[in-house]
């Protein structure tokens, strides 16, 4: 089976449709979605009725919880929450309906699937480090666990021989037999990373080839309606800077 895995689309469209025209040219057989569909962009419903539609399978992210009074808002910055106030404010019900019923963590044919950690997926903690990947590696029994959460793309991998985590590098990347992977597939909509261009990765499950992809997208247009509601002017900003 041949995956696309997307990850934090956060409510813009423009991203999403994107990353989904650049899929649909590859061939998949399955769409699997790691978590934030909404928050700091201006399309949440959109995207929740596209991502309903077309994945396979839709995981919960701190920011699908937050606007339906699943996650306490206080655990967010200042941009984040008003963000997740204006979102909670457009959801509709069908959007709500949707959301509330998003599983945290998945085992499929041979990988797992958490939107921020294995080891506690309701914590919400970040795997930003070799140290933070070091933790996680024992919270989860299959070969490969992709993520999302950071917005920043990366593959490490831990030899069956080593206790010691590395970065893997290459893109696209050959899955090793005698080794196992945490693999974050970076964001959709608001990638973190200094590269403006939408994440999305591909993994064939037969061949054992993963690879992460990036797509330009009409930032402009994303930008122009962020700044047409009462969203933090910030929130526009950082998409042109990817950051
Ligand atoms: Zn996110």
């Amino acid at each position: 089976m041949k995956y696309a895995i997307i990850s934090d689309i956060h409510g813009n469209l423009e991203a999403l449709e994107s990353v989904l025209a650049e899929i649909g040219k590859e061939g998949v057989d399955s769409i699997l979605c790691l978590g934030d569909v909404v928050g700091y962009g201006p399309n949440p419903n959109e995207c929740v009725d596209i991502i309903r539609e077309r994945t396979e399978v839709t995981l919960a992210g701190n920011h699908d919880y937050a606007p339906i009074g699943k996650l306490d808002v206080s655990y967010f910055n200042l941009w984040a929450r008003s963000a997740i106030e204006w979102t909670a404010d457009k959801l509709t019900r069908s959007s709500v309906d949707f959301l509330m019923d998003l599983p945290l963590k998945i085992d499929l044919d041979g990988f797992t699937i958490v939107h921020a950690t294995p080891r506690n997926p309701e914590e919400w903690d970040y795997i930003n480090t070799i140290g933070d990947a070091a933790l996680n590696f024992p919270e989860f029994s299959s070969q490969i666990c992709f993520i999302g959460h950071s917005h920043v793309p990366m593959a490490v991998h831990l030899n069956e021989k080593s206790d010691h985590p590395l970065v893997s590098k290459k893109n696209p990347l050959k899955i090793k037999k005698n080794c196992r992977y945490i693999i974050n597939v970076g964001s959709v909509g608001q990638p973190r990373d200094l590269n403006p261009k939408a994440s999305f990765s591909i993994y064939d499950n037969k061949t054992k080839v993963y690879e992460n992809f990036r797509v330009g997208y009409a930032v402009a247009e994303t930008q122009r309606k962020i700044r047409n509601t009462k969203l933090p002017e910030f929130l526009a900003e950082r998409l042109g800077e990817g950051q």
